[in-house]
């Protein structure tokens, strides 16, 4: 579904991406993990369009991504992302911040919007806050509202970034049982994250990037239980 094939990615003379490649299958879950400066945000922009690249090529469901602004909105469409601040409209409600982009993004009939709205907020833990402000909300919950937002826009594959990195620690929880569920549903995700614990059950390949290199990648078992890299057993030495 997802194709990375030796992407480069240069901002201004520095080398960020220096040929990454891996691939993620439908349904597939793939964590990509690595140091702060290591790229993981770069290559997550790049497969959603938000940054250009300048070597190598990604594809998503075949489709070349470039900076064709026609291709990018259609991309745009079949990816979703989750960033680690999750950025609610402040002066829109629970449930008007999710119905916002079928709306006005894919020219849905408000009806139908706010129905599937409505029931992705249920799915998301929140459908007794449909009508809550944004500020009224914890982190967690606001993070599931930006997942249901994410959803409503019906992608194929979702680019998390860090969805849990500006949570208090008992609310990361909550959000990753979100993702824990979407992954069980057959969503295919492509996860950056410091949570090894989540990753090791949830995802079926890691990536470990380094110095904007993948020196190692495998499945779960295998990165995270038997890293053959020192660089990757150095990493896990240090956050597990
Ligand atoms: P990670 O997400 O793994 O922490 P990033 O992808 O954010 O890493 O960053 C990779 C490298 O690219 C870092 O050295 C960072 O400083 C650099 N970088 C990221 N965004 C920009 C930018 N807009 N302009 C210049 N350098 C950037
Ligand atoms: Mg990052």
């Amino acid at each position: 579904m997802i194709e990375i094939n030796d992407v480069h990615k240069r901002f201004g003379p520095v080398e960020v991406l220096k040929g990454v490649s891996f691939n993620v299958k439908q349904g597939e879950v793939v964590c990509l993990i690595g140091p702060s400066g290591s790229g993981k945000s770069t290559i997550l922009r790049c497969i959603n369009g938000l940054e250009s690249y300048q070597g190598g090529e990604i594809r998503v469901l075949g489709q070349r991504v470039d900076n064709q602004q026609r291709s990018i909105n259609d991309l745009r469409r079949q990816v979703g992302m989750v960033f680690q601040r999750f950025n609610l409209f402040p002066h829109r409600s629970v449930l008007e911040n999710v119905m916002e982009g079928p709306i006005h993004v894919n020219g849905e009939a408000r009806a139908v919007a706010e129905k599937r709205a409505k029931s992705l907020l249920d799915l998301v833990g929140l459908g007794e806050k449909i009508n809550a402000w944004p500020q009224q909300l914890s982190g967690g919950q606001q993070q599931r509202v930006a997942i249901a937002r994410t959803l409503a826009l019906q992608p194929k594959a979702i680019l998390f970034d860090e969805p849990t990195s500006a949570l208090d620690p008992e609310l990361v929880g909550e959000v990753l049982q979100v993702m824990r569920n979407l992954a069980q549903e057959g969503m295919t995700m492509i996860v950056v994250t410091h949570e090894m614990q989540f990753a090791s059950e949830v995802a079926d390949r890691v990536c470990f990037l380094h110095s904007g290199n993948i020196v190692e990648q495998g499945t779960t078992d295998r990165v995270l239980g038997n890293p053959q890299e020192p660089r990757t057993r150095d990493f896990l030495r240090r956050v597990l």
